[in-house]
């Protein structure tokens, strides 16, 4: 149950149980973090207050990780963050520094393993008047889920010349017969039965959830077989043993109904990854909802996100079984740093699912209809204003200003 102290909880059926003033810990972010996190505040706040007057709130909890946390207490990823985002359940954050050096692995990607956050969400929604390269990008309108927590992510990996290098390429001479050239860095690939059903699993509950009509598990499989190949099986098999009665295949639509989907069924198909890159650029109506491993899902998230005005708008989730965390898509942009200049609008557009994940749907309409207002005004950043022809160029927090204005 939902504690009296903020926290936010579960009830007996398993639904998140959120307080009227639920505690929400924030990671400002690297770089440009704190700005967009400020606009982002100011946003998220005003959206709640239009939709609930004082009746709700949100508390925010500061968090430290990356640089602060470094510079602070000697960490990249104190184990107080995680901590706190365990107890509390939700969190957004800003962008992270990965530092370029040997052997440092992303704050990211550590962050998404240790609290087990296993589906990066991406939905990928044109809005209005945002410059795209598309001449219809209006027809685009996905969500990605992509597996988050293994394939060629889990950093699986050793600098050629190294013992365990040399150890691999031994065993695979030995055990296959094949030769890997002496001089190889190798690394692993690891795609469970685990991952991929629970990954697939809340594609296809959040297609029926959100009433949409199809699901498209997307992977390499014609190459690597027991990887990608497998996802695309472990998927199929997830689907037949626990939505039998919700969904039909691509074979069964047209063996069985002439190619046209029956009103109660949910279309799940399989395409494979390079195919799929040209689908969604030339028939994105078709796809809905994708379901993808860890690396492929990664390139097809920031192609979708291009294609509808490019990383500065799109929103992103990751989510476990008991844990979410709401995140800006785009990394630091260094040069840009309390500059006050860049787009908040992805943090923004986090934040507005944050609120739906809470069911505070009314709070996610009035911050989402008023970003569509405020750039059909073309009030907005530079990153939009150089490609708009009769746009006002305003700064980070002046964005933000204006969304309030027209909420
Ligand atoms: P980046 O920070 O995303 O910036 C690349 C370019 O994208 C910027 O120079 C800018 O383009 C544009 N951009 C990014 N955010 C924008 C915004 N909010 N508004 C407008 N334009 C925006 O990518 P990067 O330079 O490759 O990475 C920098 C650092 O971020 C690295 O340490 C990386 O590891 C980290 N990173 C973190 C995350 C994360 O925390 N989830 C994700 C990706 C990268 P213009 O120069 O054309 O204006």
């Amino acid at each position: 149950m939902a504690e009296q102290n903020g926290t936010i909880g579960y009830s007996e059926n398993g639904e998140l149980a959120v307080p009227d003033r639920p505690t929400i810990p924030f990671i400002e972010g690297d770089g440009i973090g704190p700005d967009i996190w400020k606009a982002a505040k100011m946003v998220l706040e005003a959206a709640v207050k239009t939709a609930y007057g004082d009746s709700r709130t949100l508390q925010w909890k500061e968090v430290l990780a990356g640089e602060k946390a470094f510079n602070k207490a000697g960490s990249w990823l104190p184990e107080e963050a995680l901590e706190a985002i365990r107890t509390y359940r939700v969190a957004i954050k800003g962008p992270l520094t990965t530092p370029v050096g040997k052997g440092f692995r992303s704050v990211n990607v550590r962050l998404r393993q240790a609290l087990d956050l296993y589906a990066c969400v991406r939905p990928v929604t044109y809005i209005h008047g945002v410059p795209s390269p598309m001449s219809r990008p209006d027809e685009v309108d996905m969500v990605v889920f992509r597996e988050n927590t293994e394939d060629v992510y889990m950093g699986l990996e050793w600098e050629a010349g190294s013992p365990m290098a040399g150890k691999l390429i031994d065993l695979v001479r030995q055990e296959e017969g094949t030769r890997i050239r002496s001089d190889s860095g190798i690394g692993l690939k690891p795609i469970s039965k685990t991952g991929t059903r629970r990954l697939v699993r809340k594609a296809i509950q959040y297609a029926l959830d959100h009433g949409r009509k199809g699901v498209t598990i997307v992977h390499k499989g014609n190459i690597m077989k027991y990887t990608e190949g497998a996802f695309r099986k472990w998927g199929y098999e997830l689907a037949q043993e626990e939505f039998s009665d919700r969904i039909i295949t691509e074979d069964e639509l047209f063996k069985k109904h002439d190619g046209r989907l029956p009103e109660d069924r949910l279309l799940l198909k399989d395409r494979i990854a390079d195919a799929m890159f040209q689908q969604i650029l030339l028939r994105p109506a078709d796809y809905e909802v994708l379901a993808m491993p860890n690396l492929n899902g990664d390139y097809m998230s920031d192609a979708l996100a291009a294609m509808v005005g490019g990383l500065g708008m799109a929103p992103g989730a990751n989510i476990g079984d008991s844990v979410a965390v709401f995140e800006a898509t785009h990394g630091t942009a260094p040069k840009y740093a309390g500059l006050d200049k860049v787009n908040p609008g992805s943090l923004i557009l986090s934040g507005a699912m944050m609120l739906d994940y809470l069911g505070w749907s009314e709070a996610a309409e009035a911050l989402r209809s008023s970003i569509v207002r405020t750039i059909g005004e073309k009030t907005v950043t530079y990153d939009l204003a150089r490609q708009m022809e009769g746009a006002t160029e305003v700064k980070c927090s002046e964005f933000a200003e204006a969304m309030i204005r027209l909420m």
